[in-house]
């Protein structure tokens, strides 16, 4: 199958807001410039450029997108390294340029396609499941989905409020999974608790075989997730993964 060409290449976007979203997570909103609207599927991911600066070069890197298609404005759930990108966003201030390429990626959710869906999120991993479950909301579909989100603490929790929004507009059954209970940054956590595991998964989603699973996060939680979905017998075809190590 030939590859897709982008359908922005370079597009100027506004830094419209920022918001500290978690300890280590902020929420970037850009706004194109021309006031056009981007289209792609939710789970696709753009390249966004830092312009570069005096002698500084610019430098790009990929960033799922979290907002919902077809909107002048793109959302991103970034988790704030310090690494080459991610410091000068450290400095980002509401109004500096950045430019667009993409979108790109075959971590595709098509909510006519896949009816009842599994989506396993691993931290800022949850990015591209708010894109479709924004989707879902915007126009009123009624995909059965479960969602299984894992934090190490119930502050890493990215979107809280409107994640329980979505919960009651949405046939959607979420799962809030703290990886690290006994820690003091735990205290008073009173939901789901560990890794995601065969147990959880037959719990929150005994119809799991009926399901397309969704998979996002670090490279090692995707890979035990896939495990875990391996174990359980659920065919490969029926699992998609994004992986950004
Ligand atoms: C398809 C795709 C989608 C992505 N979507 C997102 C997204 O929505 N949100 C997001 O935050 N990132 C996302 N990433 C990762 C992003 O592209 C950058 O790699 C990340 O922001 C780090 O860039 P940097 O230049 O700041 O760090 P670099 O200077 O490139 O790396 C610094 C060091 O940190 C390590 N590192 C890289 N990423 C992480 C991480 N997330 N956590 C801990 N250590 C890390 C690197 O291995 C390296 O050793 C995505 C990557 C891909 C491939």
């Amino acid at each position: 199958m030939a590859v897709q060409p982008p359908s922005i290449v370079n597009k100027p976007y506004r830094l419209a807001e920022i918001i500290k979203e978690t300890p280590d997570v902020d929420t970037f909103r850009f706004k194109s410039e021309d006031g056009s609207k981007l289209a792609f599927d939710p789970g696709m991911f753009v390249m966004l450029t830092w312009p570069g600066k005096g002698t500084e070069q610019k430098i790009t890197r990929a960033f799922s997108i979290a907002s919902a298609p077809n909107s002048d404005e793109l959302e991103f759930e970034i988790h704030m390294i310090h690494g080459r990108f991610t410091s000068k966003l450290d400095s980002a201030k509401v109004g500096d340029i950045y430019t667009v390429t993409g979108p790109y990626g075959q971590f595709r959710f098509v909510p006519k396609e896949d009816r009842k869906v599994l989506f396993i999120a691993g931290g800022t991993g949850l990015a591209p499941f708010m894109s479709m479950l924004r989707e879902l909301r915007i126009n009123g579909y009624d995909n059965d989905v479960v969602l299984l989100y894992s934090v190490r603490y119930p502050d890493e929790i990215i979107r809280k409020d409107e994640l329980k929004e979505l919960e009651a507009a949405l046939k959607l059954k979420m799962v809030i999974c703290v990886t690290r209970p006994t820690e003091e940054r735990s205290a008073g956590w009173i939901g789901e608790t560990g890794h995601v595991s065969a147990e959880m998964v037959k719990k929150h989603a005994p119809d799991f075989m009926d399901r397309t699973a969704y998979i996002c996060g670090p490279l090692g939680f995707v890979k035990a997730v896939q495990d875990v979905l391996t174990q359980l017998n659920v065919p490969k075809e029926k699992v998609k993964a994004d992986v950004w190590g």
